[in-house]
């Protein structure tokens, strides 16, 4: 049996294997999207879907996490990096 990692996603609270959500971290006062999951500062994870992220922009779970005022637009930039491919890149075909 292997073990899969999972987290929990910051928007739906539903937990799902790490690879498959979207990892976010603060780098210089911006959000940025770590694809690789490697970056060695401190993350949250959501789900592949516009949904949740403005589930997280809705609780202001950014601004919380990363305790610095993150200002709407930038929730809307996740988003729309969302619909242009940022959460399409689905792995393992994970669906759900
Ligand atoms: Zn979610």
């Amino acid at each position: 049996m292997t073990h899969i990692p999972e987290r929990m996603c910051a928007g739906c609270r539903k937990k799902a294997p790490k690879q498959s959500l979207l990892r976010l971290t603060a780098a210089g006062g911006s959000i940025i999207i770590d694809e690789k999951q490697n970056i060695q500062s401190r993350g949250i994870y959501v789900c592949r879907d516009e949904k949740c992220i403005a589930a997280m922009k809705k609780k202001k779970s950014l601004s919380r996490l990363f305790r610095q005022n993150i200002p709407d637009e930038l929730y809307e930039k996740l988003i729309e990096k969302c619909k242009n491919g940022a959460c399409s890149t689905q792995r393992g075909g994970f669906s759900g």
